[in-house]
């Protein structure tokens, strides 16, 4: 399986450049502006020269899920000098406590903020790292523990929460479709949760929603960031 290094900096930029494609398309039947929308290049299961060569290609925001995997992933890219050494990095998975602190001390952005336990202890990590965590809340669209996320009911005392915190900076909300349900529904109910969020914090105004498969659908209901993998980088292995 192994490829010279340029054909798969050509597979990427050709998957990036059809990922543009369908947020252009998108946006003109929504009619938004690209260009207040951030695609995340989620590069979980793929080698750190992928981001390289992401970075090379203009990428500027890369997400991972799995703290085990980014932080090394991280470092490399910051070994390697060049645009990959100044990747804004997010963090999209679930997060464990004991895992917290060392996300905060290289994501820029952490799309997992599902409950209060989470927060003292990102924002322990942040401080310690003198950095500043922009966060966002998952929210449970269908209430399967499983899958992580806050309820809905839940969201206003959380983001109180992290909008207190030293060192967080609360953004907005996050969700992942629900596998059996109607999509656009569930997130018409997100941008609902974002709505009452931005009462009263009025600068929570990013939603995170939007992968490979539901990118369209996301941009249309009013979507600001998309994670988009596998479009990009071709399908991976299934996580063990
Ligand atoms: C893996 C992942 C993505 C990207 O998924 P694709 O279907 O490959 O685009 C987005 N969000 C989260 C939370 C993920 O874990």
């Amino acid at each position: 399986m192994s490829r010279a290094p340029g054909e798969r900096r050509e597979e990427l930029a050709a998957g990036l450049a059809a990922v543009r494609q369908r947020v252009e398309t998108a946006c003109e039947k929504a009619n938004r502006d690209p260009s207040e929308l951030t695609v995340v290049v989620v590069t979980k299961t793929f080698p750190a020269s992928d981001v390289v060569l992401l970075a090379d290609l203009g990428v500027r925001d890369v997400g991972e899920s799995r703290d085990q995997e980014a932080k090394p992933k991280v470092a490399e890219c910051v070994a390697a000098a060049g645009p990959a050494a100044s990747l804004r990095w997010h963090f999209v998975g679930r997060l464990q406590t004991n895992k917290a602190a060392s996300v905060a001390s290289y994501a820029a952005v952490v799309h997992s903020v599902d409950r209060p336990k989470l927060v003292p202890a990102l924002s322990k990590g942040a401080v310690a790292s003198e950095r500043t965590v922009q966060c966002l809340l998952q929210v449970s669209l269908d209430a399967d523990p499983s899958r992580g996320g806050a309820l809905p009911a839940d969201v206003a005392a959380l983001g109180d929460t992290v909008a207190s915190a030293d060192g967080l900076e609360l953004r907005g909300v996050m969700a992942v479709a629900p596998m059996h349900q109607e999509p656009s529904a569930a997130f018409a109910r997100l941008l609902e949760v974002s709505h009452r969020l931005r009462e009263q914090h009025a600068q929570a105004d990013w939603v995170s929603a939007g992968m490979s498969g539901d990118l369209e659908q996301t941009v249309l209901v009013g979507a600001t960031h998309l994670r988009v993998g596998s479009a990009v980088l071709g399908s991976r292995p299934r996580l063990g």
